[in-house]
């Protein structure tokens, strides 16, 4: 079976217990307007061109066989992609001798996934760590993701699905025993804002985290503090509100805003307005924060403890 992924990261130590190797998957049902992996949201392995790494020396022109790259302006030069006519035949990237023009993602088989996984089997052991699917998120290609999954549990390695839920309750339940942990992104509760900051309604999220709170796995709620969007007040109180409300032991973690995804929009040459000038929170400021979490009885995961 095949399945489209952007990453292999290995020896991570923040996807969950000990270390692991995180498996990055393409595609996102979500469009939070402060992604930190833009090349993770289309499915499709789509062709990035970063104009800092650019010579101009044309080279990917002469090798384009469909006319589908032009260049724009003098100074700054640019390489502009058409698109539409781009048939994703690699030979531009082939030429680029500065890694200008790159893919964001590859097919790959899952034979291929589970060798490069099991390479640091060892490293699990010994740190009681595994392998993490994260992404993009993958639920958006969820037999792909059960075919990888049951091969690590096979093998007895311990999985951590990292999602944002947004999926049929269907997959939910056939994710349910391939997984260790479930660490579940929560964002926004106000359903207006959710729609307004990831372009789709949290109804199914919230749905499909009180199912899961119920069914007994272990389950990490984690909540991005993204400035002037999830960290406020009024969000947080509403969540931990809610978590409460489902009546079960909850774990929650705070995720400090990280400010690198700017480097990488400025890298993709893409104007980003909602993260610019956003800055990381103080320790102080989280710790109020989780207290207020604290204080509807949901237990606190966090580093700064
Ligand atoms: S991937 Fe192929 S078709 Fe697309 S721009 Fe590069 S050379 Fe042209
Ligand atoms: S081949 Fe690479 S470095 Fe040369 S012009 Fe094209 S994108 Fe720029």
């Amino acid at each position: 079976m095949k399945g489209t992924i952007f990453d292999i990261k290995r020896f991570a130590v923040h996807d969950g217990p000990g270390i692991r190797s995180t498996l990055f998957f393409k595609g996102c049902p979500l469009k939070c307007l402060w992604c930190h992996n833009p090349e993770g949201i289309g499915l499709c392995p789509a062709l990035w061109y970063f104009p800092t790494k650019c010579i101009g020396c044309r080279l990917c022109l002469e090798a384009c066989p469909e006319d589908s790259l032009s260049v724009q302006g003098e100074d700054p030069f640019y390489i502009a992609i058409d698109k539409k006519s781009c048939t994703s035949c690699g030979k531009c990237v082939q030429v680029c001798p500065t890694g200008a023009l790159e893919f964001d993602g590859k097919e790959i088989d899952h034979t291929e996934v589970i060798a490069e996984l099991l390479k640091d089997r060892s490293f699990f052991e010994e740190s009681k760590g595994g392998v993490t699917l994260s992404g993009g998120d993958p639920v958006l290609q969820p037999e792909f993701a059960f075919q990888i999954l049951g091969e690590l549990k096979a093998e007895g390695i311990h999985t951590v699905l990292e999602s944002a839920l947004f999926c049929s309750p269907e997959v939910l339940e056939q994710f349910i025993p391939l997984v260790d942990l479930f660490l579940a992104d929560f964002k926004v509760f106000s359903d207006e804002l959710h729609r307004k900051f990831t372009g789709v309604s949290n109804l199914t999220i919230i749905r499909n985290i009180t199912y899961l709170l119920h069914s007994g796995k272990e389950v990490l709620i984690r909540i991005p503090l993204i400035p002037l969007h999830t960290a406020t007040n009024e969000n947080l109180t509403a969540i931990a509100d809610f978590l409460k409300s489902t009546g079960v032991p909850v774990k929650c973690e705070l995720l400090n805003y990280n400010p690198l995804a700017v480097s990488k929009y400025r890298l993709l040459n893409i104007d980003n307005k909602a993260i610019e000038g956003l800055k990381p929170f103080s320790i102080e400021q989280i710790k109020t924060w989780e207290e207020i979490i604290a204080s509807r009885g949901i237990e606190i995961v966090s580093e700064n403890q």
